[in-house]
């Protein structure tokens, strides 16, 4: 396995990392996932316009232009001779002895690996549960930082649950899943909360809204509530990994007939038309 780091290729035994990472100390830092298919890069210009917007907004000066990440990320996946899985990067803001202000003299340090797996197929096919818990997270959730905890506390609470995942809502307000983002059908119109400060803005969403218009299914970019959610007629949830799953039962309660709907159905089966073949 073999990691980039900085601008090398380091093998995952042979890479030292500070303890003065900041990542580590503070979870000072930012990240992307970037699906591979056949491998190549999946959207890989809105994934970069991200991690760009989100080191902007948390003053971490990227070393590096989009063009020179792509070229070392495709490297990545060269050594690695990766088919089918993802590139997972993350950027800390630097090494530097533990002092919540940034150091004035820090490089940001580039990390990144590649792992291989397959669609999650079975998922796809017959959908997963969910139980809805309460968004505690900050207001700044459209930016992708490695403060990842309210989001790992939240997952671990669906597994205790028996579920796949959780629903955030904030006062009723349904905003997204642990990571990826989630939308409804009712009455053959899609509902999925709009891009702002309170959700991720997830680039399989924006696939989705493509494809939405594409098929020429009505779709909304409008807040609904847990009451919304769960009386809807389909759910489906959207990630880099996910693509579209459907939630089949939400808090113990058959969501529609309890299977995967046909606008979900609809909608997977244009996903798969966008993935390359060769
Ligand atoms: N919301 C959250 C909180 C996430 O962590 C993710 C996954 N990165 C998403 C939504 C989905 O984003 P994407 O489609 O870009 O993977």
């Amino acid at each position: 396995q073999i990691y980039l780091y900085q601008n090398e290729f380091v093998a995952k035994e042979a890479l030292h990392i500070s303890p003065e990472d900041r990542g580590y100390y503070f979870g000072d830092g930012l990240y992307e996932v970037i699906r591979v298919y056949n491998g190549k890069l999946y959207e890989a210009g809105p994934h970069f316009a991200r991690l760009t917007r989100t080191a902007e907004a948390l003053r971490i000066p990227l070393p590096f232009t989009e063009d020179e990440l792509s070229a070392q990320l495709e490297k990545l996946i060269q050594v690695n001779e990766l088919h089918e899985g993802s590139v997972y990067m993350q950027i800390t803001r630097g090494a530097a002895p533990r002092s919540h202000p940034f150091p004035a003299s820090a490089e940001p340090i580039l990390m990144a690996y590649t792992t291989s797996y397959q669609r999650p197929v079975a998922t796809l096919e017959e959908g997963i549960t969910a139980v809805t818990t309460d968004d505690i997270r900050w207001l700044r959730c459209d930016l992708k930082t490695l403060n990842l905890l309210p989001n790992v506390m939240a997952k671990q609470h669906a597994m205790d649950q028996g579920a796949g995942d959780v629903i955030f809502h904030r006062s009723g307000t349904v905003t997204e899943s642990s990571s990826s983002n989630v939308m409804i059908v009712k009455n053959n119109v899609i509902k999925t909360h709009p891009a702002n400060n309170l959700i991720l803005h997830g680039i399989t969403r924006l696939v989705v809204l493509r494809l939405a218009k594409q098929e020429g299914i009505q779709l909304e970019e409008a807040a609904f509530t847990v009451d919304e959610l769960l009386n809807a007629d389909e759910v489906f949830i959207t990630s880099t990994t996910a693509e579209v799953t459907p939630v089949i039962q939400i808090d113990g309660k058959a969501i529609g007939s309890g299977k995967p709907g046909p606008l979900t159905r609809q909608l997977q089966t244009a996903f798969e038309a966008t993935i390359p073949s060769k």
